[in-house]
């Protein structure tokens, strides 16, 4: 199947064959990765070797701290705030869509949360700008994120040399685009979408951000505590960072993060073509310049005809196009391991059918 599933979404085929044939005998211990202990030397050789690649790739600088969590990016969003928004202080927050929105509502639940900037009022069609000023002295951190899977919108540069730590949900961007970390203080994401399997959220911060946490906290919450034992305060997900490190192995072998970025572009432009040519038969949700290069989305303008549109697509073999269920119409993911050549079918599959109903 052609499978652009919003989250999860396809691991790339050269990892699921290697884990396929390593998986279940690793290294002919006779264990599964999952039924190793994560006290070996064998797992652990897994686990920093994932730290190190997702250093290399990303460019990661000495000062910041690679950690692997669970709960999802969802549990990050309660996380921020018990670790870095103390009582006296708020947090501002930009809402760009609903996980911007969730992230708030839970930070809220923990202490004050300001809104920066927000393109609510245009249905999250573009990116707002952030006035910085805005920033005060009580101000705890800036939360933004990086790409909205929901509405299909993306940063295409973050604030620059803001006075406060930013904190940034990459969970549907993380390795598809570098990370200017001059300005960006701690990064989080779920594993699922482009960097592996559900089950591991890669948190990456600065290390003095990490000393400013909050430490009277339930050690499992807390990050001093994760990154004082390398994220093995307790029984990881060690398989899925298993398949972590087999994604950062896939994508250092195609030529870094730098290439994944250049095939998102190739990839999201075949799709944005259909639709720019498409005389409105097509109208993409996001503004131009806020466009999203991992999430397309867009609705078929005659409404009747896009329930014909996500069956055939589906009957044709094309998964996961339908959007998001609380905006309706239709998305295409193209993380980093939907092949070139599936979103080239679909392109043509996107031109065909609005030749046979426009
Ligand atoms: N943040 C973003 C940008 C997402 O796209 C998602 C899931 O789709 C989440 C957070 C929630 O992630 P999780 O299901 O890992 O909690």
């Amino acid at each position: 199947v052609y499978n652009f599933n919003p989250g999860p979404s396809p691991i790339p085929a050269p990892v699921l064959k290697k884990a396929k044939e390593e998986m279940f005998n690793y290294e002919n211990s006779g264990m599964a990765v999952m039924e190793m202990s994560h006290r070996s030397p064998l797992y652990e050789k897994i686990h920093y070797q994932a730290i190190n690649q997702l250093k290399e790739l990303l460019s990661v600088p000495d000062d910041y701290e690679v950690l692997f969590l669970q709960g999802g990016a969802s549990l990050q969003f309660a996380m921020v705030a018990l670790n870095f928004l103390p009582e006296n202080k708020e947090a501002a927050y930009v809402l760009t869509g609903s996980w911007s929105e969730k992230a708030a509502k839970e930070a809220q639940t923990l202490g004050n949360v300001t809104t920066l900037a927000t393109s609510e009022s245009n249905q999250f069609k573009h990116i707002p700008e952030v006035d910085l000023s805005k920033v005060t002295e009580k101000t705890a951190y800036i939360h933004l994120t990086s790409n909205n899977t929901i509405y299909g919108t993306q940063w295409s540069s973050f604030p620059k040399e803001p006075a406060v730590p930013v904190i940034i949900d990459m969970s549907s961007d993380i390795l598809s685009r570098s990370i200017p970390w001059n300005d960006v203080d701690m990064i989080y994401a779920g594993a699922q979408k482009n960097a592996g399997m559900s089950g591991v959220t890669i948190v990456i911060m600065k290390k003095s951000l990490l000393e400013s946490a909050n430490d009277k906290l339930p050690p499992s919450l807390s990050y001093k505590q994760h990154a004082s034992k390398d994220s093995l305060y307790n029984t990881p997900p060690t398989a899925a960072i298993y398949i972590t490190s087999l994604v950062t192995d896939w994508i250092k072998g195609l030529g870094g993060v730098e290439e994944m970025q250049r095939l998102a572009k190739q990839k999201a432009d075949l799709i944005y073509s259909v639709i720019d040519g498409s005389s409105g038969f097509y109208t993409g949700h996001a503004e131009p310049e806020a466009r999203s290069k991992m999430n397309i989305t867009f609705k078929l303008t005659n409404e009747n005809l896009e329930k014909e549109f996500l069956t055939q697509a589906k009957n044709t073999g094309f998964i996961g196009l339908n959007g998001h269920r609380s905006v309706g119409g239709c998305r295409v993911s193209t993380y980093n391991a939907v092949p070139l050549n599936h979103v080239e079918k679909l392109k043509s599959f996107m031109e065909t059918f609005m030749k046979k109903n426009a």
